[in-house]
């Protein structure tokens, strides 16, 4: 029986992650994200069911569009995968359980989120907003982390970083951080607390800082110059992940040291 919630998460996370493909291309666009129904952008040839199984699809016609022949990029798959691969954690984790919904919506907005920023450097408001009404209710409702935790963690969270980033960015005379950063630190507050919400403040700048040394370092190896846009939505996301999917453990062994 475990076995078969395990797989039917899975399979309902990468059928999702197929739909959060189209969010990820239309929302920046403004299209809608229901209609048109899903169809090639090369050749507007509408995909039929079988073109649109998430992952096998890609795998049998070899990333290509069945009717133009037009290259598909392997990251459509990936993500369908990818948000497979997480529903199956977090089922695993808060099992079957009104929780665990909280958490699949709060892990599907950042996987929307961080590949939106990728692309276009934003982070789109309707996101934030969605995201923020969903925690709250669900607060409300007591199936959440509690109204109190949640409200606070997203004062907390969000006023820090604004404080800080405002702060730095009078020292250092430049922009270093977007406002949607700031909200999207906001949101995490909301669906993860305080305590969640802190932590995933210092995961993000212990990941972003990481990444930026690699990068640096990589250039100055090739003797390239390197791109200092860097879009930090997918660390503030990485972060709230981990948090989702091992923050009791991080903080109990973090309070077992002292
Ligand atoms: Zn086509």
């Amino acid at each position: 029986m475990e076995i078969y919630f395990m797989i039917v998460s899975f399979i309902m996370g990468a059928i999702l992650g197929s739909f959060y493909n189209v969010c990820i291309f239309r929302i920046p666009e403004k299209l809608s994200i229901i209609t048109p129904p899903s169809h090639c952008y090369k050749c507007d040839t509408r995909l039929r069911p079988l073109d649109l199984m998430p992952i096998l699809s890609w795998i049998i016609l070899k990333g290509k569009c069945r009717y133009c022949g037009e290259k598909i990029s392997y990251r459509y798959a990936l993500i369908e995968l990818l948000t497979g691969i997480l529903f199956l954690l977090v089922y695993n984790i808060y099992e079957y359980n009104i929780q665990t919904i909280y958490y699949l919506i709060f892990i599907s907005l950042l996987i929307i989120i961080t590949f939106i920023d990728i692309d276009h450097y934003i982070i789109p408001d309707e996101l934030i907003i969605f995201g923020s009404i969903v925690a709250t209710l669900f607060n409300i409702l007591g199936q959440g982390i509690g109204i109190k935790n949640s409200l606070i963690g997203a004062v907390i969270c969000g006023g820090s970083m604004l404080i800080l980033i405002n702060l730095i960015e009078f020292i250092v005379k430049k922009e270093v951080m977007g406002g949607g950063d700031i909200k999207l630190f906001a949101m995490a507050g909301l669906f993860l607390g305080i305590s969640g919400g802190v932590l995933t403040i210092l995961l993000s700048i212990y990941i972003g800082a990481l990444y930026g040394i690699v990068v640096i370092l990589n250039s100055k190896l090739k003797k390239q110059e390197y791109n200092s846009m860097i879009p930090y939505g997918p660390f503030i996301s990485i972060g709230a992940l981990i948090v989702v999917l091992c923050g009791t453990n991080i903080i109990n062994w973090y309070v077992g040291l002292f």
